[in-house]
């Protein structure tokens, strides 16, 4: 059998995957079994933040892998420690929870939440979290409950009870919706990235600090896609008004190795004591140590380059033909394609030698921070290409 037919025998087919197999990868370049290079900007999903094997980050995995590996979380180990410190440096956030992916650090998000609402107010008629229609907070069972998309509420109910949708698009409903429910917290992504690369409006964000003042909840924010340098800040909030008490982060902080990290601030920084929480994973010496490598390397003026390909991209596509909005922030971008469907432009991209995702409508773009320049120029001309068809 080759990888496509033992894949369909025995690997759960959650996944339509798209039809090549990658064997190796050197920053934003793949190759698949052929021997076919692809410019990725893709980056796993916003996961290779270095792109494929980058020397610096492999290095430090590799040297970790050779010292410590693993103790479980009875120990102490120096590279949590030290990561926990930088995310709470760059931050102003007074502790770290470590997990594995950004389901988990959203699940622990939740839990701070209700465990605060318990403290507050003495039992759980403050346990309510609003979250956003159109937003994407994990697979786990309470984690889609959070998720405010219908298509993902059939078949696997009963879902955890205590999630209320708040339209971003609808500002002025929050209010009522805070009064309505016996509210500890809302729980937001700055761009919508599942959602189709949706950026929230500064009219939402004004809301949701407002009413946060008003009944005291909590802001979390959910930075799985767009923290890590991303958007062209170490996290999207940044670049808002918004001061959260929790935000959760994975996908590109250890640079494609599995790690989820929960940063709570001062209102919440005591809830969780010992055994109220816990991951075997959490925090391994290997992945915390990708992540301080990657963590090290963005710098003020990586962000900038951030922020310029980020401009060079939409001055490409901007009015070009095929091309209606474009959305997002950074290098997390979405293009709503006017021609064809985002799925057939996706498939003329990967034909071509460029691997681009979609979310919903739009294509999605989210390639390694540092993809050189020539490299982004030739994928955007192929993406042109296509969109124009
Ligand atoms: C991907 C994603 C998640 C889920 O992360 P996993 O590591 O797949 O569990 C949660 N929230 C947002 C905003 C995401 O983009």
């Amino acid at each position: 059998m080759n990888t496509t037919e033992r894949d369909a025998a025995y690997v759960a087919h959650t996944y339509n995957r798209f039809p090549v197999q990658l064997v190796r990868g050197a920053g934003a370049v793949a190759y698949d079994e052929q021997g076919k290079r692809y410019i990725d900007l893709g980056a796993g999903i916003a996961v290779n933040t270095f792109g494929f094997c980058d020397p610096v980050w492999a290095d430090a995995v590799a040297k970790q892998a050779h010292t410590l590996q693993h103790t479980s979380n009875l120990y102490y180990t120096e590279p949590c420690t030290r990561l926990a410190e930088k995310l709470c440096c760059a931050t102003g956030m007074k502790k770290v929870f470590f997990s594995n992916s950004g389901a988990e650090a959203n699940e622990c998000a939740i839990k701070v939440a209700r465990r605060f609402a318990y403290e507050k107010y003495g039992d759980e008629s403050h346990a309510t979290v609003i979250t956003l229609k159109n937003s994407f907070h994990g697979r786990t069972i309470t984690t889609l409950a959070a998720t405010g998309q219908d298509v993902f509420h059939t078949w696997f109910g009963p879902f955890t009870p205590g999630f209320v949708y708040a339209d971003p698009d609808h500002p002025e409903e929050l209010h009522t919706l805070a009064e309505q429910h016996g509210c500890c917290a809302i729980m937001l992504e700055i761009v919508q990235g599942e959602g189709g690369v949706r950026t929230l409006s500064p009219e939402f964000l004004e809301a949701v600090h407002r009413v946060a003042s008003v009944f005291g909840l909590l802001i979390i924010v959910d930075e799985v896609q767009t923290g890590n340098g991303r958007t062209g800040t170490l996290f999207a909030y940044m670049q808002t008004p918004l001061r959260p008490d929790i935000v959760t982060t994975a996908k590109g902080l250890a640079g494609g190795l599995p790690l989820g990290a929960t940063l709570l601030g001062p209102r919440v920084e005591q809830i969780l004591i010992p055994g109220s929480h816990g991951s075997t994973f959490g925090g391994n010496p290997v992945a915390a140590a990708g992540a301080l490598s990657i963590l090290d390397r963005l710098t003020g003026t990586l962000l900038a380059d951030v922020r310029r390909k980020s401009e060079y991209i939409r001055t490409q596509l901007e009015g070009a033909p095929g091309v209606g909005e474009i959305s997002g922030l950074g290098l997390m971008l979405g293009v709503l394609p006017l021609r064809r469907t985002a799925a057939e432009i996706a498939a003329g991209c990967l034909g071509r030698g460029v691997l681009v995702l979609t979310a919903k409508d739009r294509i999605r773009l989210l390639p390694p921070l540092n993809i050189d320049d020539r490299l982004l120029k030739e994928a955007i001309t192929v993406l042109k290409g296509e969109l124009a068809q």
